[in-house]
């Protein structure tokens, strides 16, 4: 059977998209590129070298120069990928809560997305791809083979970052990270650079009710189809 090779995936934050995205490459033997990955790696630069996020041209500066690599290799602490920062792994740090709090910020800055596109787009032109983010469908992968929005309520969102702050043995508070996606759900849509969109053309897959298992199972069924 074949399935589609360029494989588009955006969604709201905690929707389950990277965890249903890298689960479905593992099994078909595809690349998972997180580019949510990109932006936060991006913003923690910036941070440690007290850049302040709302300057866009500094973070522009910061995004051209960064030399920003994403390998498939795996550890024991269940990362799905591994990100380089000028040869440093920085893979577990761009999930801190400060990068939550300040990626939406340096996503809606023109200047970084652009430095971010063409990588990107030649990552996904080998083909046999998962890619997830916000404007996948809309801005980097406008003629994927398949496009899939995935999405889930507020509630079940800051339910599952929660569990998984708890598990992680972190700090957490439901309602103060309730709030967080909200505000970033609102920047992320609201901004006039790529926003998150659904679009007509993507098949719509709403992960609230579902396990993680029978997110996974529903998505390869649509590749199938
Ligand atoms: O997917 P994740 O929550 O890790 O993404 C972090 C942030 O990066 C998003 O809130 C959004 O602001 C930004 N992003 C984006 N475009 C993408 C992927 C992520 O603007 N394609």
């Amino acid at each position: 059977m074949l399935l589609p090779s360029t494989i588009a995936v955006d969604g709201p934050a905690g929707s389950g998209k990277s965890a249903v995205s890298f689960a479905v490459a593992k099994r078909i033997g595809y690349l998972f590129v997180d580019t949510g990955a990109f932006y936060r790696a991006v913003t923690l630069l910036a941070l440690e070298e007290n850049i302040d996020v709302h300057n866009a041209e500094a973070v522009t500066t910061l995004a051209r120069r960064a030399q920003l690599d994403m390998t498939p290799d795996l550890a024991a602490d269940g990362r799905q990928y591994t990100l380089l920062a000028d040869g440093r792994d920085i893979t577990l740090d761009i999930h801190a809560p400060q990068v939550d709090a300040n990626v939406s910020a340096v996503a809606a800055n023109p200047g970084v997305r652009a430095a971010l596109l063409d990588a990107q787009r030649s990552i996904a032109a080998r083909g046999n791809v998962i890619m997830a983010g916000r404007d996948i469908a809309t801005v980097v992968l406008p003629d994927a083979d398949i496009k899939i929005y995935i999405d889930a309520s507020l509630d079940q969102r800051a339910e599952r970052r929660y569990q998984q702050r708890l598990k992680n043995g972190e700090p957490a508070d439901l309602d103060e990270i309730r709030e967080g996606l909200r505000k970033r759900d609102e920047t992320d849509s609201q901004r006039d650079v790529a926003p998150l969109l659904r679009t007509p053309d993507a098949v719509y897959l709403d992960t609230s009710d579902l396990t993680l298992e029978q997110a996974i199972d529903s998505f390869y069924q649509t590749l199938k189809r």
